[in-house]
C-alpha cells in the first residue's frame, strides 16, 4: 500500500456515489498517472442499457484518449469493488501497472476471488494488486445500496 492510496480511493468512492444516485450498483473508479487523476468512471449499466458500461471500462477508455495511447503503462487504477472478468481483461489489455481495490466481490471478482486474471504468469502482462484500501467504506456503500433496494422492493410488493 502507498501513502496516496486512500486519497485516490476516496475519489473512486465519490464516483461510486454518482452511480448510487442513479440507482446503479455503486462502483466507482479513477486512474492515476504521474500523481494526477487522468480519468474517472462509474457504473452506468442500467442507465446506458449497456453491459459494457462498467466503471473501469469507462475510465480506461477516457485515460487512453487523454494519454493518446492504448497502453496505460505507468498508470494505477483505483476501484471500489474487485473487477469482473471483463474489466480485469481490459486492465491487462491496457498494460496497467497497478490496481488498487476497495472491497472484494467473492461471487464475481476476477482479481483473486473467483479467478485472478490480473496475475496469470502465462499472459504477457501482470498488474500489481493492492486489496482492502478503505474496504469498510467501500463495502458499506454496497451494503446500504442493496439494503435500500430490498426495502424499495418490499414497499412495491406491499402496495
Ligand atoms: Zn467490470
Amino acid at each position: 500500500m502507498k501513502d496516496t492510496d486512500e486519497k485516490y480511493m476516496k475519489e473512486a468512492l465519490k464516483q461510486a456515489k454518482k452511480a448510487y444516485a442513479l440507482e446503479e450498483t455503486p462502483i466507482g473508479c479513477v486512474i492515476v498517472h504521474e500523481g494526477k487523476i487522468i480519468s474517472r468512471g462509474y457504473n452506468r449499466r442500467n442507465t446506458d442499457k449497456n453491459p459494457l458500461a462498467h466503471a473501469e471500462i469507462t475510465a480506461i477508455r477516457k485515460a487512453s484518449k487523454k494519454l493518446g495511447d492504448w497502453r496505460l503503462e505507468g498508470c494505477t487504477l483505483y476501484v471500489t469493488l474487485e473487477p469482473c472478468q471483463m474489466c480485469a481483461g481490459a486492465i491487462i489489455q491496457s498494460r496497467m501497472d497497478r490496481v488498487v481495490i476497495g472491497c472484494m466481490n467473492p461471487k464475481a471478482g476476477c482479481a483473486g476471488s473467483v479467478l485472478n486474471l490480473l496475475q496469470v504468469d502465462r499472459f504477457n502482462h501482470q498488474a500489481d494488486v493492492t486489496r482492502g484500501v478503505l474496504e469498510e467504506k467501500c463495502s458499506e456503500l454496497m451494503k446500504s445500496f442493496f439494503r435500500e433496494l430490498r426495502e424499495k422492493k418490499k414497499k412495491k410488493e406491499g402496495a
